[in-house]
């Protein structure tokens, strides 16, 4: 970031993330802004085409206390407030969704720890995470259960002061890079949902093994892959919460990390607008910009809505009691708008959107997964369903009170 790093830029006491941007977290925008302009967009179309792992986006972040926007002061990081986490993905995503992703899954794989842990874990592990010096992830989905994620089969066993992980995961971002993983495990098998545990898992643990890395249609230098557990010790005071409490510890993480695909998701859209409109006002046919004419004009204005259509919603999506239905409406809205939205991009370029010199089209691959991961949108919309029963069956009862 030149000049300034962010821990330099965020002298301001936390916010709530309802309220606007102050003129620091402005600041501290442009920089990052800056960084992803300057830095990370000359590497995007290259780190696409390798599908190599960005360690020196990571290097980067580092140097520049990116990772420190997402943790508190007394655990190493800048104190900043999640609204700031969805901007820095946002401002990321724009010119590399995976160099976005770096931060997001940050966030996931630190937020069982930020929300669930003792003090003794929270000073054990985040600073490692906010220096960056460590790379997190989350580990809940295996070959047979994905969307149905209390179906795991991964069990953990209590034996003394360890338990024993047996099983594996799959599509894990960050898989191979990582060097500390949430994982969810089954410490009563016959108990279903209330028999899930969670546990900090470090990858040098003995019986942790990394499997297949999947090659993939986008985010291409980001790492999905298996991992696996075979007799792997994991001392019991890397147990989040209780015994029974991993699946609400995982949606409970859910809630708070989808707001961060959301923000990756209009990353994408706003980054893809706003090289289509530049190409629209150079490129022209029929003897003027195809900007002036006005089925392309009609288009652009339509994605410039939708961005900023999808950014207030984002601005909202932080909320107490509600949080369960705003963060699945949140990254529904801003993911299917990333989608729509890099389409659109790719055909105001015609020829020139479908080859891959012009990052519209690696923008459209990348922008397919924001609509699949943590929970895709169809159960999105499932979930956004069930809380409106809710909310309608108390307004009921207390009618009826
Ligand atoms: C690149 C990538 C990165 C990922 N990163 C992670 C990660 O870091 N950690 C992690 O734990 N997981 C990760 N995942 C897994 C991801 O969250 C799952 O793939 C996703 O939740 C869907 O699960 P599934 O693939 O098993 O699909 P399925 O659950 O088999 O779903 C298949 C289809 O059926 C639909 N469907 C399923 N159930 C219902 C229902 N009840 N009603 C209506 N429709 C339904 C789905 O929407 C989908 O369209 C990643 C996946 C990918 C591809």
């Amino acid at each position: 970031m030149p000049g300034l790093s962010a821990r330099a830029a965020l002298h301001w006491s936390p916010l709530s993330a309802l309220d606007p941007l102050t003129d620091e977290q402005r600041e501290i925008r442009e920089l990052v802004r800056a960084l992803a302009r300057e830095r990370v967009a000359p590497r995007a179309a290259e780190i696409d085409r390798t599908a190599e792992f960005p360690w020196d986006v990571v290097a980067l972040f580092r140097e520049n206390d990116v990772f420190g926007v997402l943790y508190d002061e007394e655990y190493g990081g800048v104190g900043a407030s999640a609204l700031m986490t969805l901007v820095v993905i946002e401002e990321l995503s724009k010119v590399c969704a995976t160099s976005g992703l770096i931060v997001a899954v940050q966030e996931l794989g630190s937020l069982g720890i930020k929300l669930e842990g003792t003090n003794e874990q929270k000073r054990r592990f985040l600073p490692r995470l906010a220096s960056g010096e460590w790379l997190a992830a989350y580990a809940l989905t295996e070959p047979g259960s994905g969307s149905d994620s209390a179906a795991m089969r991964t069990t953990a066993r209590r034996d003394r002061d360890e338990y024993i992980l047996d099983g594996g995961k799959r599509f894990i971002t960050n898989a191979g890079v990582a060097s500390l993983y949430v994982v969810f495990a089954k410490t009563d098998p016959a108990a279903g949902h209330a028999g899930i545990s969670s546990f900090v898992v470090e990858a040098d643990t003995p019986g942790f093994e990394i499997g297949r890395i999947e090659p993939k249609m986008g985010i291409k230098g980001s790492t999905t892959g298996e991992i696996f557990f075979d007799g792997c010790r994991v001392p019991a005071a890397n147990l989040l919460g209780g015994e029974g409490e991993g699946f609400r510890i995982a949606m409970r993480i859910l809630d708070r990390s989808r707001p961060g695909i959301a923000a990756q998701g209009l990353g994408l859209a706003q980054g893809a607008t706003d090289y289509a409109l530049d190409y629209a006002r150079s490129r022209e046919t029929m003897g003027k910009p195809i900007a002036e004419h006005q089925l392309i004009a009609g288009m652009l204005a339509d994605m410039e809505t939708s961005c900023e259509d999808a950014r207030g919603l984002l601005d909202e999506g932080d909320t107490g009691p509600e949080l369960t239905k705003l963060s699945a409406m949140v990254k529904l809205y801003c993911t299917d708008v990333a989608m729509a939205v890099t389409t659109d991009a790719v055909q105001i370029l015609g020829g020139y959107g479908y080859i891959s010199e012009f990052p519209v089209e690696r923008m459209m691959r990348d922008a397919k997964i924001t609509q699949i991961y943590e929970g895709t949108n169809q159960i999105q919309r499932i979930v956004i369903a069930r809380e409106m029963l809710k909310e309608s069956r108390a307004s009921l009862l207390a009618g009826i009170g």
